[in-house]
């Protein structure tokens, strides 16, 4: 270890949901180690990326200088990013010149077509204070809804079924809270890879005697600490979550007490979840009917039974139906308002909460909030003094789609890698570059800043004051411990400047300043004061007064819904939008590593982290690499109805037959070229975890 540190700040970690506090030593304006503090999310601990994954913050291809593309550079399109020195293609640029271009890009757009021509993609890895002003930016500024972040990408038919069924999208129990449950349910969710300290405290209480049932097609890590282990039919959820209902019901296993008192819908889905027996179901979901009957069972009679959910459940076309059986599972049970009982989809990025909370989405002010509902547009037209969009906006993969309708025409990107992350890449990359006008805020020239006409060099999140939230509702402080490299800015910075460029009176000093404002239009913060979060580091919200801890557990009298009650919406069981077929016989599905995070434009520049996991890479069963004559380690080339990708091939157990994974980190293997855009219909997320694909040769 490092004993002689310049400075050890404070901070929490910027990669996953967990939200692990940190202590971050600084030598010479470098972070030479970090470690964990003893936080409510993580007590001393971090993974392998809180811990080693720090060194892109100081990586030499971080952008120092604003960039202006030149005249006659290519089309993104045309060129191969990695084979291209930048300089060919931008020029550096002084920051009043680059401003000057990006908001008079936007505003001409504005003049010539109306607000309506722009939209924005904001950052889950930004604060709550930088995802407030982004969204603010584009609502007042531009007058157009169209702003949207990657949560549409993660959760958004969790949030939109959390938001039907309980009037609320956040979690209703930490994760901490695993170990008061007498049962844990983790289905499509891989927490030793995408959440690691959250899924030690799933092992611990496994230890301790609980049950912990994992659901999930692919066979995890977790599945060995496991009481149950279900590997399901992949795209069969509904049928497998349904029979478990049919169980519950059929032997009078639900908390009649507890759905009169507070559940609706209760006789619809009696009627619906008739013909789920799990007999009728075993063989469409995989899963033996004694099985089935004994986890419906194991949950429905532990005193508390808590259900952890991650995007298994949420990325499918059928997504918003996956999280109502999960919904309805804990309402007919009563397993949730206690402690050790609940739903809790657990967030991606480190601010995928705060963000959404913030506003950062389509359909919704701070607090989700309706932009449709006259009354609270009009709080916000009375304290913008600005007229709003009274409709909903255009959703991430429908802004792709509005390019190229030519409905949208310019756009301004802060901290997100729609290159690499959406669905149908060459068709999103496509309209990247189709653009009149994209403005691209970020610290690396990621694979969507090479498309962009101006490039604002920002900061990470080692170099700014803000708060972030995690996936437990903990709202916590985050400060910086390193000066910004060359004329790099703060965020926060760049978003007030081109906000006054466009023509709003904005007028904020410190970064407080803009807390408290979202503070005071989001009920979910009353009594938690910008102060409140410098002293205590990490508040929970909902809190019930200034000096009151925050409550843990919400729902413990009723939902927040209009008449109080929780609310089931049965589920009908659907196929996957894509099925195999003779020709594209296999299902492919994509994820994460635990080395790299999402698009890895970080991970990939961490030494270590990218050291452990080089290069792109789709496993498959060994059975099923031996059945088709490859072998593992050569190259080979997955191919969909959407485009063809290389990559090693990995051999791996945990993959079911007819299977191929891919993570989407690795820009020379982009798995999301493959993958189908099709959308949910009520959370509008695309269908990354099944589509059709077939190898060829390379
Ligand atoms: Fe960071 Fe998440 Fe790992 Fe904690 S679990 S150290 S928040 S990546």
């Amino acid at each position: 270890a490092v004993q002689d540190f310049d400075k050890v700040v404070d901070s929490v970690c910027p990669f996953c949901g967990v939200g692990c506090q940190t202590k971050v030593a600084v030598k010479d304006n470098r972070i030479v180690q970090v470690d964990g503090r003893d936080g409510y999310a993580n007590e001393n601990r971090l993974c392998v990326k809180g811990r080693f994954g720090f060194d892109y913050a100081m990586s030499p291809e971080r952008l120092t200088k604003p960039l202006i593309r030149r005249d006659d550079a290519p089309k993104a399109g045309d060129i191969d990013m990695r084979d291209v020195d930048p300089l060919t293609v931008f020029r550096e640029a002084t920051w009043e010149e680059a401003l000057e271009r990006a908001a008079g890009g936007l505003t001409s757009i504005m003049a010539a077509h109306g607000g309506q021509a722009l939209a924005g993609f904001g950052s889950a890895k930004g604060s709550n204070e930088e995802a407030y002003l982004f969204q603010k930016l584009i609502r007042q500024g531009f007058g157009t809804n169209n702003i949207d972040h990657c949560t549409r990408l993660c959760h958004a038919s969790s949030v939109a079924a959390l938001m039907e069924g309980v009037g609320s999208g956040a979690v209703s129990a930490p994760f901490n809270d695993a170990m008061k449950a007498e049962c844990i349910i983790v289905i499509g969710a891989r927490p030793t890879t995408n959440h690691p300290v959250a899924a030690t405290y799933f092992k611990q209480a496994a230890k301790l005697g609980k049950q912990l049932i994992v659901m999930d097609p692919r066979g995890q890590d977790l599945m060995r600490h496991a009481t149950h282990s279900l590997k399901f039919k992949p795209g069969t959820d509904v049928a497998m979550l349904n029979a478990l209902i049919h169980v519950i019901i059929e032997e009078q296993l639900y908390d009649e007490q507890y759905i009169q008192a507070n559940v609706a819908g209760f006789e619809a889905l009696k009627e619906k979840v008739k013909d789920f027996s799990p007999e009728a179901m075993a063989d469409i979901c995989r899963v033996p009917a004694e099985t089935l009957r004994d986890v419906a069972r194991t949950y429905a009679k532990a005193e508390r039974s808590i259900i952890f959910w991650g995007m298994g459940i949420s990325q499918h076309t059928h997504g918003t139906d996956n999280s109502r059986c999960l919904i309805a599972l804990a309402l007919i049970t009563g397993q949730i308002g206690r402690p050790g009982t609940g739903l809790h989809p657990l967030r991606g990025q480190n601010n995928v909460q705060g963000a959404s909370d913030a506003g950062l989405i389509p359909m919704y002010y701070p607090d989700y909030k309706s932009v449709e509902n006259p009354d609270i547009r009009g709080t916000y037209e009375n304290f913008w003094g600005q007229t709003l969009d009274p409709k909903t906006g255009l959703t991430v993969v429908e802004i792709i789609d509005a390019i190229h309708d030519d409905v949208i025409k310019g756009m301004y990107v802060m901290g997100e890698n729609p290159a690499m992350s959406d669905p149908d890449q060459a068709h999103a990359r496509g309209a990247l570059a189709r653009l009149e006008h994209l403005v691209v805020q970020d610290i690396f020239l990621t694979e969507t800043a090479w498309h962009a006409d101006v490039v604002l060099p920002a900061s990470v999140h080692a170099e700014k004051l803000g708060t972030f939230t995690n996936t437990n509702r903990q709202v916590q402080i985050g400060r910086p411990a390193l000066d910004l490299p060359g004329e790099a800015r703060q965020d926060l910075d760049i978003i007030i400047d081109l906000a006054h460029r466009i023509g709003l009176d904005w007028n904020y000093g410190h970064v407080s300043e803009v807390y408290t404002e979202m503070a005071a239009v989001m009920p979910s913060l009353k009594h938690i004061s910008w102060e409140r979060v410098e002293r205590e580091e990490s508040v929970i919200y909902p809190a019930d007064g200034p000096d009151q801890p925050g409550n843990e557990i919400i729902f413990s009298t009723s939902f927040p819904t209009a008449d109080g009650r929780g609310r089931i919406v049965p589920a009908d069981l659907l196929p996957p939008d894509e099925v195999p077929d003779e020709d594209y016989p296999l299902v492919l599905t994509t994820g994460r590593l635990l080395e790299h995070w999402h698009t890895g434009a970080m991970t990939r520049r961490a030494g270590v982290l990218d050291a452990i996991e080089p290069q792109g890479i789709a496993s498959m069963n060994p059975r099923e690499i031996g059945r088709r004559g490859l072998h593992q380690g050569e190259m080979i080339a997955i191919e969909t109805r959407r485009g063809t990708v290389e990559a090693i091939l990995r051999a791996d157990r945990e993959v079911a037959d007819g299977m191929v994974f891919m993570p989407f980190c690795f820009n020379e293997s982009p798995a999301n070229m493959l993958t189908n855009p099709m959308l949910d219909p009520f959370g509008k997320i695309p269908e990354f975890k099944y589509c059709a694909a077939r190898i060829v040769a390379p």
